[in-house]
């Protein structure tokens, strides 16, 4: 057990510090941004989408609604990133992005999935947020592998933070142990 329910535990710190790495639930991290791996729709699915807005709640759905009428109605293209309350949850804001299917567009898909990182955090620092934690984007249901997604998603990360000053923390949150495991073996921050 840790002291605290938001960390279950920490793997590994990158970037002095400015990266961390841990296994545990997103809907538990007490930070300023948490990022949904969001489908078009913005509605909500399955996986951590739906943890997300199961934890987060009406408010949530309401605003993303509210995007999809005002901003989206064809709904939020792959690679994009929009921020809503985090309603319920313990974080000031969600900022959902939606990943790209693997397969579906080959040549594109590294790019849509740095897309993602690179979005999410040029928002998060748009609205001065210090901190913001990722699940694993489009290695569940939509199929990336595990080590493909490692390489692009850390690069995206180490290159958007060598850039910038303002993001604290980028924490990376996997669901299992072994997730974590092949990320950290397949990651580009060193
Ligand atoms: P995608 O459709 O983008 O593939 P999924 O939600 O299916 O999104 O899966 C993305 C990743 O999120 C997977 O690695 C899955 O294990 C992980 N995941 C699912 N629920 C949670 C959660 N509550 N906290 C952190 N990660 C989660």
């Amino acid at each position: 057990m840790t002291s605290s329910s938001q960390v279950s535990s920490i793997e590994k710190t990158f970037l002095n510090g400015r990266v961390v790495v841990l296994v545990g639930d997103i809907t538990q991290q007490h930070v300023s941004a948490l990022v949904n791996a969001a489908n078009w729709t913005l509605l909500g699915g399955g996986g951590v989408d739906g943890a997300i807005h199961r934890v987060g709640g009406s408010a949530v759905l309401h605003e993303c609604k509210e995007i999809r009428r005002t901003q989206y109605p064809d709904g939020l293209p792959t690679g994009k990133a929009i921020a809503t309350t985090a309603g319920n949850l313990p974080a000031d804001y969600v900022i959902h992005t939606v990943g790209p299917i693997y397969g579906r567009n080959p040549e594109k898909q590294a790019d849509l999935l740095a897309d993602c990182y690179r979005n999410s955090l040029e928002l998060a620092a748009t609205l001065h947020l210090q901190s913001v934690a990722f699940p694993s984007i489009s290695t569940g249901a939509f199929g990336y592998p595990r080590d493909e997604a490692a390489g692009v998603g850390s690069r995206a990360v180490k290159e958007f933070l060598a850039k910038n000053s303002s993001v604290a923390e980028v924490r990376l949150v996997f669901f299992l142990k072994n997730d974590a495991r092949v990320f950290l073996q397949f990651q580009n921050f060193e």
